[in-house]
């Protein structure tokens, strides 16, 4: 597939919004299943290689999209070490058409310095700087690279260009880290609270097969975790941080547009190493770029897809929008499936306890019950879809 193919699937009557895969970093860290290269394995011309590529294939899509972005997100990896520089050509050759409604880019800490605030000017208007914990034995155990000190300066600076020129950011902690107890997270949330980010995202630490954390370390119990999380939950909610999805949180109206496309099963395109498409709303190809630096430098063009069958899309559906606080729109559910999600929650009734979800009108959601034990309600209306799909197929 050449970029052109997949524009074809594009449904040019609904939005679309850009996804941009950096996959350097410094470092690997301990904890790390994404796909991204520790520099010794970038060092030199790969990265101007790879810059030059991206560039030509956004300058492609920008001129088959003739139109702006809803959306522009750049994410990695670690997508400050391309420099203030290169991510301006890259912002400024995805918006000829016009500004998106939010440009957001990812920055370690110990990267962010002065010199980024040139993107502040009507580039970017959303950074996302990953702190993960200002403890410094929290963060030798995730392998991070930035020390508490890097946090505090990346967040001093992050406020200064907030004043200026009126941008937002988000910063991400994790709790669930080995040896973290409740006190040290909470620690965290207040001592981030302090610089007053405009949204938080708060991860569950999971040890991922294949890491190096999870050959030598042990996730708290579950009960723990949830305990862990309910109290957490609780703080931020305290400090004026509404949570509007599994793991993020926003002083209210700045909540993430971005990822919200992700979560209605919205169209993004995707550009970069391993990075996804979404194309399409009734009919969605699901297209992906190559799965390795190498393969992507000498092919950057190519996309390999898949069109979904609608079963398919309801089960994304389901574990997209069941995420979110807002939960799913049963409307759109029937009208990109063809079917009644009020069937289907029929069908699953008796495997559903009513506290675990809010079942309104236009909208099903799950409770922080249900949010807990998300994975087994999502499991119980997919069979119900299996069933009622090999009753009336879809
Ligand atoms: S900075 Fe992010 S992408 Fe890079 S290794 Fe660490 S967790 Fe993975």
């Amino acid at each position: 597939m050449a970029l052109i193919e997949p524009f074809e699937a594009v449904d040019h009557s609904k939005p679309l919004s850009l996804y941009i895969h950096v996959p350097f970093c410094t470092t690997k860290c301990g904890y790390c299943a994404f796909y991204s290269l520790p520099c010794k394995a970038w060092e030199g011309a790969v990265l101007d290689d790879y810059s030059e590529k991206l560039l030509a294939l956004v300058k492609e899509a920008a001129s088959l999209w003739d139109r702006p972005f809803k959306t522009i997100y750049i994410g990695g990896g670690n997508p400050g070490l391309l420099g203030p520089g290169r991510l301006a050509s890259i912002i400024e050759a995805a918006s000829v058409h016009g500004e998106a409604e939010e440009v957001s880019f990812e920055i370690n800490p110990e990267t962010l310095d002065p010199s980024f605030e040139i993107l502040m000017y009507g580039l970017a208007s959303r950074v996302s700087v990953g702190v993960q914990s200002f403890n410094p034995d929290h963060l030798k155990t995730l392998g991070r690279n930035a020390s508490r000190q890097d946090a505090l300066h990346a967040l001093d600076l992050l406020s200064t260009f907030r004043a200026r020129h009126g941008i937002r950011f988000n910063a991400d902690l994790m709790t669930n880290i080995p040896r973290q107890t409740l006190e040290d997270a909470m620690d965290d949330v207040r001592t981030l609270s302090s610089w007053d980010p405009d949204h938080i995202s708060l991860y569950s630490l999971t040890m991922e097969e294949g890491t190096a954390l999870a050959a030598t370390e042990e996730p708290l119990g579950e009960d723990e975790e949830a305990d862990h999380l309910y109290s957490l939950w609780s703080l931020l909610d305290s400090l004026g941080y509404r949570r509007y999805e599994v793991s993020a949180f926003a002083r209210p109206g700045r909540e993430c547009v971005h990822n919200q496309v992700y979560w209605s099963l919205g169209q993004y395109l995707g550009l970069g190493p391993t990075a996804e498409s979404s194309l399409g709303w009734k009919t969605v190809t699901s297209a992906r770029q190559a799965g390795s630096l190498e393969s992507w430098l000498s092919s950057p063009g190519a996309f390999t897809g898949t069109v979904l069958a609608r079963g398919e899309v309801a089960e994304e559906l389901l574990l997209t929008g069941l995420r979110t606080t807002r939960g799913l729109d049963k409307e759109a559910f029937h009208e990109r499936t063809g079917t009644s999600f009020d069937d289907l929650l029929q069908k699953a009734f008796g495997e559903l306890d009513p506290k675990l979800y809010d079942d309104g009108r236009q909208f099903f959601s799950l409770t922080q019950d249900g949010t807990m034990v998300s994975d087994r309600v999502i499991l119980s209306l997919a069979l119900a879809l299996d069933q009622l799909t090999a009753d009336f197929p879809l």
